[in-house]
């Protein structure tokens, strides 16, 4: 658990400082840190989907839409729409159960090359998630983005692991609130 209790400690004191958020620890696996950062990052969108929910509900949102584009949810064992918030949920959870499954992630030392591709389809997903609160729940991003910088944290990190395509990259590169200074991913 060493990790994990590291990146806590270390978000106590610089959640705002991303780069050095994402510098891997010395002696420490780049891989490993990536696998301690999506395990945080499913943490902390579970308190995101919360806010959400305020205002983001089953009839408001029917289909998990970000800007123009409709998706299906893969958190069933064969993909099916499902809400905007019913899709966030069922992400966030079927995350964790990847991250948690022995077989895909067997040590806390290392990670399998082979299992690199479970990073790749849960940060497309996750994505989504902050690409639907973009928008169509703006405020709430906002909001949320100032305070977390959850966003700025994921989409640096999927970029420096090559988790995500450019082209699936949606939201400008520049959300109001963040300063200059935090922009330059
Ligand atoms: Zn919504
Ligand atoms: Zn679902």
């Amino acid at each position: 658990m060493a990790g994990q209790e590291y990146l806590q400690s270390l978000l106590r004191t610089h959640r705002y400082d991303i780069d050095d958020l994402l510098q891997v620890p010395v002696g420490m696996d780049k891989t490993v840190w990536l696998y301690e950062h999506m395990r945080q990052i499913c943490i902390e969108l579970g308190w995101y989907i919360v806010e959400m929910h305020r205002e983001c509900t089953e009839t408001g949102c029917p289909m998990m839409r970000a800007n123009e584009d409709t998706y299906f949810c893969a958190g069933h064992g064969h993909p099916k729409p499902c809400s905007a918030i019913g899709y966030s949920v069922h992400t966030v959870n079927y995350a964790i159960g990847q991250l948690n499954n022995q077989g895909s992630f067997p040590s806390r030392l290392y990670v399998p090359e082979t299992s690199m591709k479970h990073f790749q389809s849960m940060a497309r997903r996750i994505y989504r998630i902050f690409a639907h609160a973009y928008f169509h729940h703006r405020e709430i991003f906002e909001v949320q983005e100032n305070a977390t910088f959850l966003y700025a944290r994921f989409v640096k990190l999927a970029r420096k692991y090559e988790l995500s395509p450019e082209s699936l990259i949606i939201i400008p590169e520049l959300p109001t609130t963040i300063s200059a200074d935090d922009a330059d991913f």
